[in-house]
């Protein structure tokens, strides 16, 4: 089909709830996408966060044919050896106890809710299930997790909620602990607010927070399901912050490519859900869990981790040899980066001029420009794609 064709009937048949860039992509390898006319692109995005290898990995590419042709899906009733095989090295990276596998960030974090909830019940009694989040957080679409999401724009039109969460300031504890009360069971967060404008959580603060929810038995919540599986530099970005939380979403990344999301719970939580308290239909199917097996032994190398950080100094700083009077600061860790302009009403026509000249971008919150490339962009896909933003900036 022609991009025409294509946008028609996208127009006409699919629902409207995405402002979609006007490309429609035919094929890509590495870091690099090609459109309906052949002309190609440096991939700043990996989906959002998700080709973590890239487009066409040969290893992935491999373990999905042989996997494909043992079976695409067996139900959570039987074990399998993919499965238990994924768990194992997501345990052995994040040095988590157990694994549950979910589909999506959304449903790695409901999961998440559901096994701090059920901790706390178990424990103290019904009634302590109020959590704590902070502001310009997000954690996902379902209703649960809108609620959870610490920005007003997400709670308008799908209300009731359940009113069950309070919103903390970040980097501020005094805030969070005025909102504790009898009823309060856990601490949200992402160590990196990424939708909100790749925001970084002061180390000190998330220690002093994690040393007083461990004193308070609030269980630690990390919503990493943007900043995991590599993408800082570290496996997970809690090891980059020195803390140890209780439950840890993933998603995105893991199954570089393929749905798949995970809740990873501690020593503390590793018996909370029993059989038939969580569940989910494609949780832990086997094409996921292949991809994940060969994501997780790739990204958990050190020298893997090493080249991320390595490519997130190169490609900050090319930005900021730009030295573009459009842009106020470049902020991050690794490879998630947000290029934050002077002035936000300039971004929608940078975000269109860049993808004209070949390079896809992510926006966040009001005034940045996010980046979250493949892990395994090449040294020559970086200077490409610094070049063409030359243009530009
Ligand atoms: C993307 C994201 C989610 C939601 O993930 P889905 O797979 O879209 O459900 C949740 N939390 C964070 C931090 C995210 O970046």
């Amino acid at each position: 089909m022609t991009f025409e064709e294509i946008r028609e009937k996208d127009d006409r048949y699919v629902m409207h709830t995405y402002a979609r860039f006007p490309v429609a992509f035919v094929r890509g390898k590495g870091a690099t996408l090609w459109d309906t006319e052949g002309k190609d692109y440096i991939d700043l995005t990996s989906g959002i966060g998700v080709n973590a290898l890239g487009h066409d990995n040969p290893l992935l590419t491999a373990a999905l044919e042989k996997q494909m042709h043992l079976f695409m899906h067996v139900s959570n009733l039987y074990y399998t050896e993919v499965c238990v095989t994924a768990a194992e090295k997501l345990c052995r990276a994040s040095g988590m106890s157990r694994v549950f596998f979910a589909n999506s960030g959304a449903e790695a974090n409901e999961g998440m809710i559901k096994t701090a909830r059920k901790y706390s019940e178990d424990r103290y009694g019904a009634g302590r299930n109020r959590i704590i989040t902070l502001r310009d957080s997000f954690h996902g679409r379902t209703v649960t997790t809108l609620e959870a999401t610490g920005q007003d724009q997400f709670h308008q039109y799908f209300l009731p909620f359940t009113g069950a969460f309070d919103y903390a300031v970040p980097n501020d504890l005094e805030n969070l602990k005025s909102l504790v009360t009898k009823d309060t069971c856990a601490v949200m967060l992402e160590l990196i607010q990424g939708e909100s404008g790749v925001h970084v959580l002061d180390p000190d603060y998330v220690k002093a927070l994690a040393a007083f929810c461990r004193e308070k038995d609030l269980l630690l919540l990390d919503d990493e399901v943007q900043t995991g599986v590599g993408r800082t530099g570290a496996f997970y970005a809690y090891q980059k912050f020195g803390v140890t939380p209780d439950i840890v979403s993933s998603a995105k990344a893991l199954g570089g490519g393929l749905p798949a999301g995970a809740v990873l719970v501690g020593e503390k939580c590793r018996d909370v859900l029993g059989p038939g308290q969580h569940g989910s239909t494609f949780g832990a199917n086997p094409m996921s869990m292949a991809a994940a097996n060969v994501v997780i032994d790739t990204v958990s190398r050190p020298d893997f981790l090493a080249a991320v950080e390595e490519k997130g100094k190169k490609l900050t700083e090319g930005i900021l040899t730009l030295h573009s009077d459009k842009i106020a600061e470049v902020r991050g860790i690794g490879l998630m980066i947000g290029v934050v302009l002077r002035d936000p009403s300039e971004r929608s026509s940078l975000v269109g001029k860049l993808l004209e000249k070949g390079v896809c971008v992510l926006t966040a919150g009001a005034d940045v420009i996010r980046l979250l490339p493949p892990l395994v962009i090449t040294d020559g896909e970086i200077a490409s794609a610094l070049s063409r933003m030359a243009e530009v900036f």
